[in-house]
């Protein structure tokens, strides 16, 4: 495949803006080549600017569960734009859209709308920390939730790709409140809470994480933390920005049994629009302002386009609540696939699936927590990533990010995604 507007496109980016792009992992630091720069769309499909045709299974990093252009809600949005862009005032498209999540999250009462998922759960924490009066948060190692300067600890996928485990600008005093424990080892978790047993203001995780690789927390896992954020008084939160309305239609909370105090939402929720939003119990919510002390605002929050994009987006998964299945098993059915074609060539590959998320690790154990995630061969998923590529396959350009299935994605699409990836593997032990 020929890249050479999307090459010249990258040398002017990088003139104006700082590394060619405006969130890094955007950048393939931790691929071959550079990226290419996408003209548009449609359905299943991505167009750069050479022309190239890919089988898009970034989907926007997760939002796009109908794929590209979607009719509906194009139209929703066309509607809403011709009334006006923006009003800073209330409009009954944030009523619906709030309405649609409190009815399918028993964890939410209330929910407020904001612009991305990290306001959203910047948000929340102060929520969290306002409600108990109580300043110490406590994350786990690998698990991402957006990039607000206390939550920049040891937080996975574009950090992880570069190697960095914190951010220059981010000062001790701030982080100093953020305690790290490992994912799916209760007993980490239990040490936090020995050595500050009433300072923890909340526990914050993803329930499915899918910022350091796809790795599901274990259920039994989740509820040991249930039953210690009780015991402690500490808030429970979970972060599904990425699994909302992906691995189910009521994301982890569809297929784990253990209720948050807490929940932030961000990407399918806006289906391509910013937006993010938290939500809890009616007694936690009235902590926040207007009603509370707490302060929150935004002037775009609930922006009536976005709302739109949203509202049509959740009423058609409400509507027809078996598309998981089928996604989950086309989802399936692809790592299946990689499986198969890795085995063929004994090159070691771990996979998994959560409804419409995917993920593939180079490596021979199953991936637990951020440590066995980093043990993968990253120089294997780097030959990997561009030799699917060239054959018009776009994959997450790291080792640590997800991939997903999205209602538009076709079994023939992923016969070819398949086909493709034997005869990738195969070169690359060639
Ligand atoms: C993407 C993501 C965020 C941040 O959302 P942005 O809209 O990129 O700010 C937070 N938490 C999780 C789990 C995410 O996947």
């Amino acid at each position: 495949m020929a890249y050479d507007k999307s090459i010249a496109a990258f040398e002017e980016a990088y003139k104006v803006i700082p590394g060619g792009v405006d969130s890094p992992v955007r950048a393939f630091s931790g691929v071959e080549g550079t990226p290419p720069f996408i003209d548009r769309g449609e359905g299943g499909h991505l167009f750069d600017i050479d022309g190239n045709k890919y089988i898009d299974y970034v989907q926007s990093w997760g939002p796009l569960i109908f794929g590209h252009c979607d009719a509906d809600i194009e139209t929703s949005v066309f509607k809403a734009v011709m009334k006006g862009l923006s009003f800073g005032a209330p409009t009954t498209l944030e009523t619906e859209l709030a309405r649609e999540i409190v009815t399918l999250f028993d964890s939410i009462d209330k929910v407020r709308f904001v612009s991305s998922g990290t306001e959203a759960v910047m948000s929340a924490i102060r929520l969290a920390r306002g409600v108990t009066g109580r300043d110490d948060i406590l994350k786990f190692t690998g698990c991402y939730h957006g990039h607000s300067d206390s939550l920049l600890v040891q937080a996975g996928s574009g950090l992880a790709t570069f190697g960095t485990p914190s951010s220059p600008g981010v000062p001790a005093d701030l982080t100093k409140h953020t305690l790290l424990a490992t994912y799916n080892d209760i007993e980490s978790v239990q040490k936090c809470f020995a050595d500050s047993p009433d300072d923890i203001a909340c526990v914050i995780i993803e329930p499915i994480a899918g910022n350091m690789g796809l790795v599901p927390a274990d259920e039994e896992f989740l509820k040991q933390l249930r039953t210690i954020c009780t015991e402690h008084g500490a808030l429970l939160i979970f972060d599904e920005v990425m699994s909302g309305f992906r691995a189910s239609l009521k994301g982890a909370q569809g297929i784990s049994t253990v209720k948050p105090d807490m929940v932030t939402l961000g990407k399918v929720i806006g289906a391509g629009m910013p937006v993010g939003a938290f939500g809890a119990r009616a007694d936690i919510m009235a902590h926040l302002s207007p009603e509370g002390p707490v302060y929150q605002a935004g002037t775009l929050s609930g922006n009536p386009v976005a709302m739109a994009a949203g509202l049509t987006s959740l009423k058609k998964l409400k509507a027809n609540p078996a598309i998981y299945v089928e996604l989950g098993n086309k989802a399936k059915k692809l790592m299946d696939g990689f499986q198969k074609a890795a085995t063929s060539v004994n090159i070691p590959l771990v996979t998994d699936v959560r409804g419409s998320m995917f993920g593939f690790f180079f490596s021979d154990k199953t991936v637990k927590n951020f440590d066995d995630a980093l043990e993968n061969d990253s120089e294997m998923f780097a030959k990997f990533h561009k030799g699917m590529l060239d054959k018009g396959i776009y994959l997450a350009c790291s080792s640590y990010e997800t991939g997903f299935i999205s209602t538009v994605t076709t079994d023939k699409m992923i016969d070819e995604t398949i086909k493709a990836a034997y005869e990738v593997m195969a070169d690359i032990v060639k």
